[in-house]
């Protein structure tokens, strides 16, 4: 057997590629000349602009594949959502559904439009709403709610940052009016402080009504940042908007038992028999093989453990004009499976961390305004709801995938679907 160099354990891939210095050195050095494939230095939508971006792009791709006429007509509804604007690009939409959901906010029928390319996707949450519906639906619930942004000042000690905290705990009703003259939706309902050493954070947390809230909770919190400066008795020596404390869009083990956005449980009780008829498997193979990929998760050092509550909320978020980046953060929680007592399998899962809103962001551009439509979930009082679903269809798939493993009928799927 050929004996592995452990020196080159982790970067085979370079040493593949590359055997000469010189040449990797010629590779990776800078070059300073001008590029030739500058499009427009103005980032804005305009028929000009467009013009003078395709100029240049046709050479490259077909224009028609991104700038179709529906594109073009609508290109002047996307300025508040995008820069250097040249096309939109198609994703294929299905729905899975009806999914029954009981909340405490979405109580419907729903079908729910998911956006991917990913062949099985689709219908495998749509078997999983299949299987809760038959079982009379998921129960969900709305837990808690919060968006945070967190500003870091910098003292020359520790006794600085202590003076500030001082001072800071003096000014919260104060913050409060300020940050809110910046929004008639958002309320700043906490603020909470983490020194370390001589950095001061301070945890803004907000309700933003209907909206996701990014946007929302910066500009409330910078108007109280720049009070703060103008103000502390004792000048930080650096200071910034965000520490990196808010978890926005990377997840972390803090907002896991907090919350970040909206935190939803959604359960669902099922007989053995149903399990057999959807799933073609038992209630106790699916508890154990919840058992040992939970030893896996923890081996791997996850944060919370589910199967893939990211394929639902990507292609959820995408179709429904919600920021798909924060899918980081919003695919962390927990799914638990257990015989119930009449011998079938109780499943629930927990997501602490769900960004998103049904107004504001992208939630208004055409196709994913008609997306939220088809759930009823679109504009004003409908956020809660939106978030209720959304974690019944995580449940949904869970449900889904675990019985594909446990029937033997994951990879199958896959090669009969996408392949
Ligand atoms: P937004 O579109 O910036 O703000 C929501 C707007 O909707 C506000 O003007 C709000 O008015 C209004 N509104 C009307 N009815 C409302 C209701 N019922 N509930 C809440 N607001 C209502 O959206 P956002 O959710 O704050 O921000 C989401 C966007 O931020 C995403 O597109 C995301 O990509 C982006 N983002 C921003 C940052 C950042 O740091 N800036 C970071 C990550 C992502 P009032 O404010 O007057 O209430």
């Amino acid at each position: 057997m050929p004996k592995l160099n452990l020196s080159q354990r982790g970067n085979t891939t370079l040493f593949n590629q590359v055997s000469d210095t010189n040449e990797l050195e010629q590779l990776l050095e800078p070059h300073y000349e001008r590029p030739s494939l500058r499009l427009t230095p103005s980032p804005y939508v305009s028929q000009k602009n467009l013009a003078k971006r395709w100029d240049k792009l046709s050479e490259l791709a077909n224009q028609q594949a991104l700038l179709d006429q529906q594109s073009l007509e609508d290109a002047e509804l996307y300025n508040k959502n995008i820069e250097h604007f040249i096309g939109t690009v198609k994703l294929p939409v299905g729905v899975a559904g009806p999914l029954r959901v009981n909340g405490l906010h979405a109580n419907n029928d729903y079908l729910i439009p998911l956006a991917t390319t990913e062949a099985a996707l689709v219908a495998s949450y749509n078997r999983g709403a299949q299987l809760i519906t038959a079982a009379g639906g998921a129960s969900a619930m709305l837990l808690n709610e919060g968006v945070t942004r967190t500003p870091v000042f910098a003292f020359h000690r520790l006794a600085d940052a202590g003076q500030f905290v001082s001072w800071v705990v003096t000014q919260y009703d104060h913050f409060k009016q300020i940050a809110e003259s910046t929004t008639s939706h958002g309320k700043l309902h906490d603020i909470n402080i983490n020194i370390d050493g001589n950095q001061v954070y301070l945890v803004f947390e907000f309700h933003t009504g209907d909206a996701s809230g990014q946007n929302m909770v910066t500009i409330a919190t910078n108007e109280v940042f720049r009070y703060v400066l103008e103000h502390s008795p004792i000048e930080p020596k650096e200071a910034f908007l965000d520490g990196n404390l808010s978890g926005d869009k990377k997840p972390n083990a803090h907002t896991m038992r907090h919350v970040r956005g909206k935190k939803v449980a959604a359960d669902v009780h099922l007989s053995r028999q149903l399990i057999e008829k959807y799933l073609h498997t038992t209630p106790e193979k699916m508890v154990k093989f919840g058992q040992m990929t939970t030893t896996g998760s923890a081996l791997s050092g996850g944060i919370g453990v589910n199967a893939h509550y990211a394929n639902a909320l990507a292609a959820l978020y995408i179709a429904c004009g919600q920021d798909a980046a924060c899918v980081a953060e919003s695919a962390i929680g927990m799914t638990r499976m257990e015989i119930n007592e009449q011998g079938g399998l109780y499943a629930c899962v927990t997501l602490p961390n769900l960004m998103l809103g049904t107004v504001g962001g992208g939630t208004g551009l055409p196709s994913q305004k008609a997306c939220l439509d088809i759930m009823g979930l679109y504009g004003t009082g409908n956020a809660k709801a939106l978030a209720e679903v959304a974690a019944s269809l995580c449940l949904a798939g869970e449900l889904s995938i675990v019985g594909a493993f446990c029937a033997d009928h994951f990879s199958r799927a896959h090669q009969k679907l996408a392949r």
